[in-house]
């Protein structure tokens, strides 16, 4: 491999240097694989010479937004190509045009200037990439309104693993074949939720003017993301933030179902661990929180809640500071639960992100809350509740890697059994690859073999995610 030749072929910049090679062998997963290169492209001409550099040197192509993933999909062997410079933003009335490494943090602030905002808002805040959103299907609190990323994207443009520039929907031999492939699944075997992050969504697939959604949650496999239109929406005039207090998680679970009915812009849960750090008064009796936001109706919304829950109004906030305040509280969660973790020891995080029809979300948080009793292992979980889906941390010291398997196979069979998704937002990855199969079953799975196959038939483009290959083509390790 002579990686002069790439370096003088290219106007952006290539990387072999040792340090580099680390920084970008780890995300904010616990995985870790080294890649052979780092290719910062300036141009889509860059990337399409990265990529017939990468075949003629049988390299794998993944490509990296801002790293800030949860279950290692942009690790891998080979070159990783990180999209920093295609940042280019270009706002409409009702959709932006944007650039796959343009950071969520800029285009929020640009988009607030034209009073508008994006629909999906990763609790990660600015450092993700519209490229790495679109990878993983990403979503967050306001999806319960406003919807996934997949619901939010109108076009994308690509560069296949042939080096050709491909754009959907539009009516070309690949966009046929995925409609080909989507009138062939059996929708019964896709989860029933709102939200789902897990394999091919060849189900969000009826026709071609909905081809460009298959981009979304495939996770760099089938193609390099350099561009995405995407809905946005205007600000709204009014937010107001409504914090209930519940004595147990079961009861806070069935009240969802009653409030969903409202229209909140968000609705997520907070349990007993993750509460001992926010900084505000709780009374004892009270075991988790939800958070309910309305952003339209709200006098009447707020009026209409009081009537209809179990729980407590232990707090409502109408003013942008007091409601950012609280929503930074709930978006460091994940630091709160790592940080409470931290003298027990934190264990692959598998079982972290799964999602279920609301009306199975009670026995969901039970699920968890058993399944950590019977493995002794501590428990804390956050999350989406309006939309069924609970991220889950565990925690133990001398627990090993064969017992999180067995809690993944066990944890994951009741989810399918539900109706429920393996992930509702963070992906596949290295974390859960290996159980996609079981979530969709020999048959759809056939079909993503197929639809890999179709877009990449030499598996060039992220190999080992989404679809296992017969031969791996990356190591990779445990941080922990
Ligand atoms: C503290 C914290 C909170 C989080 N909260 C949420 C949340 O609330 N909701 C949520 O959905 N996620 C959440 N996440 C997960 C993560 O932020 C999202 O998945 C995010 O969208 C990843 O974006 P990224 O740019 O960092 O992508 P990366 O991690 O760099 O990549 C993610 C995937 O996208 C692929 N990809 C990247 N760029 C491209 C491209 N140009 N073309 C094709 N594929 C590409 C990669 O290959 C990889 O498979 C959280 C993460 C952290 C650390």
């Amino acid at each position: 491999m002579n990686v002069e030749v790439l370096q003088r072929s290219i106007r952006g910049r290539v990387f072999s240097d040792r340090q580099t090679l680390e920084n970008y062998s780890v995300d904010s997963s616990l995985y870790q694989i080294r890649p052979s290169l780092v290719v910062v492209p300036k141009t889509i001409k860059d990337i399409i010479k990265t990529l017939l550099f990468a075949t003629k040197n049988k390299l794998s192509v993944t490509p990296r937004g801002g790293g800030t993933g949860l279950v290692g999909s942009a690790l891998n062997s080979g070159i990783i190509i990180d999209l920093r410079n295609l940042d280019r933003i270009r706002i409409f009335q009702n959709h932006v045009e944007v650039g796959a490494g343009v950071h969520k943090g800029r285009l929020d602030q640009i988009l607030e200037k034209h009073g508008k905002f994006l629909g999906p808002n990763p609790s990660v805040g600015p450092y993700c990439t519209i490229g790495g959103m679109i990878g993983t299907n990403a979503s967050g609190s306001r999806s319960l309104k406003y919807g996934s990323t997949i619901d939010n994207l109108l076009e994308v443009t690509m560069i296949t693993a042939s080096g050709k520039m491909l754009k959907l929907p539009s009516r070309t031999r690949l966009a046929q074949s995925v409609v080909k492939l989507a009138r062939q699944v059996d929708r019964q075997k896709y989860p029933q939720v709102s939200k789902n992050s897990c394999g091919y969504r060849l189900d969000a697939v009826s026709n071609i003017s909905e081809t460009q959604k298959i981009i979304a949650a495939s996770e760099g496999t089938l193609g390099i993301v350099v561009s995405a239109k995407l809905r946005i929406y205007d600000l709204p005039k009014k937010r107001i933030l409504v914090i209930l207090g519940y004595e147990s998680i079961k009861e806070a679970a069935i009240d969802c179902q009653k409030i969903v009915k409202l229209r909140p812009s968000a609705l997520e849960f907070v349990d007993h661990n993750t509460m001992k750090n926010i900084t505000a008064r709780f009374p004892h009796e009270i075991k988790c929180l939800l958070y309910v936001e309305f952003d339209a109706n709200t006098g009447r919304n707020v009026s209409l809640l009081s009537n209809i829950i179990a729980g407590q109004i232990l707090y409502k906030f109408s003013d942008k500071k007091s409601i950012a305040k609280w929503w930074t509280a709930r978006n460091s969660a994940l630091y709160f639960s790592l940080k409470n973790l931290l003298s027990s020891k934190t264990l692959p995080h598998i079982i972290e992100d799964a999602t279920v029809p609301l009306h199975s979300l009670a026995d969901l948080l039970l699920l968890a809350e058993k399944t950590a009793r019977r493995y002794g292992v501590r428990l804390v979980m956050y999350g989406h509740a309006g939309n069924g889906n609970i991220h889950i941390r565990l925690a133990s010291k001398n627990k090993c890697k064969k017992t999180i398997n067995t809690i993944a196979k066990e944890f994951f069979t009741q989810v399918i059994t539900m109706k429920g998704t393996i992930t509702g937002e963070h992906g596949d990855g290295i974390a859960r690859t290996k159980f996609v199969r079981m979530q969709y079953g020999h048959r759809t799975y056939e079909l993503f073999y197929k639809l890999k196959n179709e877009f990449d038939p030499h598996n060039l483009l992220n190999p080992q995610k989404i679809v296992l290959a017969r031969h791996s083509r990356g190591r990779q390790q445990l941080l922990l």
